[in-house]
């Protein structure tokens, strides 16, 4: 009986100290590291890549990007310089992004071939690889706070549609009516690529990315890579997807390795771009591998797995990143990506064009 008693006890101090993915806070992890907290941190964001040209665009629109990314990157840098994590600043940031009808995620979400919106999101905490991801939900208003509960309240690291939203509720996460996501402006997008689809007979992919908004074709994900106080790297994508999007498609965004990554031992990255492409080529993780496999820096790892891997597969897009040192990479192979970094000493960098 007493050799029960040690073991059943034994047990309980193993299972306590078990890796069991559900338990990982982030606070826990920084408590950890707190002892030796550096003054290097910083934080890097994307709005989305594509064929954003100067001269398509108006001074005000343009202004009102610029505003939004600084309003964005200034939110998380103040949660990382008063000793927040990582991921607090992700989250920070990228809620701003969603919450504004210029990004294609949350409130401004593209339209799916049906006239409704389906939202995908991940992130990922680099110093745990703990992730969560969730695809297809239409009434989460923030869906990269249900991917971050799917990483930290869940033993699951992606969910979908009813099933992520059900959680989401349990989660007590703000519920909106479908409703919300409507915009005038990305609904003409999609009546717009409906009715150029019935002219063009071979539906050049094309078409699809098409966004009248500023009259060219762009992809507007939102995202976030940071590094904190602590060392600890963490990376986050949220996303409507892609208009006249069909079949419930899930695009990188939600998907580990392709739109997010994070890792201590190599960088944070967070994609944009033709998610296809993303998936087939793993971009996010591609990076991260090069850089540890090869004991390359992010800045060669980037450009290699954007402007070669990616451009020969045929992908358009880019990548916004950071390793533990703050270096930071923000490669791209279209004519623009909505950009912005911001350092320890906050120098606030804001670009969009390609020659900004
Ligand atoms: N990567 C996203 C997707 O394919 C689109 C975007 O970047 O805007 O769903």
């Amino acid at each position: 009986m007493r050799l029960y008693m040690f073991y059943f006890v034994g047990l309980l101090f193993i299972q306590c100290d078990m890796p069991y993915k559900g338990k990982h806070t982030e606070e826990k992890s920084v408590n950890k590291e707190v002892l030796n907290p550096s003054e290097n941190f910083g934080l890097v964001i994307h709005g989305g890549a594509g064929t954003i040209l100067k001269k398509n665009m108006t001074d005000s629109l343009e202004q009102a990007y610029r505003d939004k990314l600084e309003e964005a990157t200034k939110a998380g840098h103040t949660i990382l310089s008063n000793g927040g994590t990582s991921m607090q600043a992700v989250t920070a940031a990228i809620n701003i992004m969603e919450d504004s009808p210029l990004f294609n995620a949350g409130k401004g979400a593209v339209f799916t071939h049906k006239g409704t919106n389906e939202l995908d999101a991940s992130v990922m905490d680099g110093k745990t690889l703990n992730a969560g991801a969730i695809s297809g939900v239409t009434t989460v208003k923030n869906p990269i706070n249900l991917a971050v509960a799917v990483m930290n309240k869940s033993e699951h690291v992606m969910l979908s549609a009813q099933g992520a939203e059900q959680f989401a509720k349990e989660q007590g996460l703000k519920i909106v009516d479908p409703q919300y996501f409507y915009t005038e402006r990305r609904y003409k997008s999609l009546q717009k690529i409906i009715e150029k689809e019935k002219t063009e007979l071979d539906h050049d992919t094309k078409v699809s990315f098409m966004d009248p908004f500023i009259k060219d074709s762009k992809y507007g994900t939102v995202g976030c890579v940071a590094l904190d106080k602590y060392g600890n790297l963490a990376a986050g994508t949220s996303t409507g997807g892609m208009t006249n999007k069909r079949y419930n498609r899930i695009g990188d965004a939600p998907i580990i390795g392709a739109g997010t990554y994070a890792n201590n031992a190599s960088c944070a990255v967070s994609s944009t771009g033709w998610g296809e492409y993303f998936i087939r080529g793993m971009v996010a993780h591609d990076i991260a591998a090069m850089m540890e496999y090869k004991e390359i820096t992010l800045q060669e790892a980037a450009h290699t797995v954007i402007q070669e891997k990616l451009t020969k597969l045929g992908g358009t897009g880019g990548i916004v990143s950071i390793d533990r040192q703050g270096n930071v990479a923000m490669e791209f192979n279209t004519a623009g990506m909505y950009r912005a970094h911001m350092n320890a000493a906050g120098d606030l960098d804001i670009k969009i064009y390609k020659n900004d």
